[in-house]
């Protein structure tokens, strides 16, 4: 999700939910697909790193009703991969991006209790007609995940209220290296008709809602376990993990703004304003599916191989 400022946040309480970065189901599917191929070893240490989340018991292991060890685990780090996007709408948690933002209570085990809003993308500027563009200061995607990989596998005894806590970066991790696989997390247009440009699509209208929603919402909005085992038996079958081990968040972003332009972006210089929405050409929405389950197959693989190389 992406705040729009106050106006726009209002205007969305009045007429839709803002958009979620992939939703719930895109994160946990590629949370799934990372854990599946973690070594032993790295598993064993991201479970125990997860136990030690503040919020292990209160929100990770919330809905999970069995007492295996194994599935509580897995079920633990899948869960954890949404904490990101679920902490915008929680009371003990304030939105430092706001100029009359006022820190609420740092809680046991946390760093601080920022949202930290501006982590989860990463605006690369298109500029299809020339439009100046302005550029993300960080933090931002790229420059936390930068900081973040280095330093999810140390040992050392880094104590919780650290920013440099791995226990407290490794749903950061799962939730970032997820959300700029969305090619719209990736990206701004910037028009000479808009040139604050759209958020990563966010004011781009196409109907009731608006061109980032209906990628994030790509992968579909199902959390069942059957959904899951379905659209990953899919997801990877159709794309088979050989050759996706890139481990560059620069190279994930390039990637994700090249598919801006050729998958995203394919309607011409609209605007789409509530009062005239973008219309899509025919396909558009099965194009985005396709694009979106091989984004997701290509990032749990990704996920993996960054934590079996730092978790050795
Ligand atoms: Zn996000």
């Amino acid at each position: 999700m992406r705040y729009l400022g106050l106006l726009a946040a209002s205007f969305s309480l009045l007429f839709s939910l803002p958009a979620m970065a992939w939703n719930a189901t895109g994160h946990r599917l590629i949370a799934a697909i990372a854990y599946d191929r973690l070594t032993p070893k790295a598993r064993a240490r991201v479970d125990a790193l997860i136990r030690q989340h503040p919020d292990y018991e209160k929100i990770f292991l919330r809905d999970v009703s069995s007492t295996d060890p194994t599935v509580r685990a897995r079920a633990a780090f899948i869960a954890a991969a949404v904490w990101p996007d679920q902490i915008k709408g929680d009371p003990r948690f304030y939105d430092e991006t706001r100029s009359n933002a006022s820190p609420t209570q740092l809680l046991p085990g946390f760093p601080d209790m920022a949202r930290h809003t501006t982590w989860h993308y990463y605006d690369t500027p298109i500029t299809p007609d020339g439009a100046e563009a302005e550029i993300q200061k960080p933090p931002h995607a790229l420059s936390e995940l930068n900081r973040i990989i280095p330093i999810i596998g140390t040992k050392a005894d880094i104590p919780p209220t650290s920013a440099s806590n791995p226990t407290y970066l490794l749903p950061w991790l799962e939730h970032i290296e997820g959300d700029v696989h969305q090619p719209l997390h990736c990206v701004s247009r910037f028009l000479k008709s808009m040139p604050k440009g759209d958020q990563g699509g966010n004011l781009v209208y196409i109907g009731t809602r608006n061109l980032h929603s209906l990628w994030d919402g790509a992968a579909g909005r199902d959390d069942s376990e059957a959904y899951a085992a379905k659209y990953i038996a899919d997801a990877t079958a159709a794309n088979p993990p050989t050759r996706h081990n890139e481990k560059k968040p620069e190279k994930w972003i390039e990637e994700g703004y090249k598919i801006a332009i050729s998958d995203v972006y394919t309607f011409g210089l609209e605007t789409g304003t509530r009062d005239h929405p973008v219309a899509l050409p025919s396909g558009y929405e099965a194009n985005a599916a396709k694009v979106a389950q091989q984004r997701i197959a290509i990032a749990g693989y990704r996920l993996a191989a960054v934590l079996n190389e730092k978790l050795k």
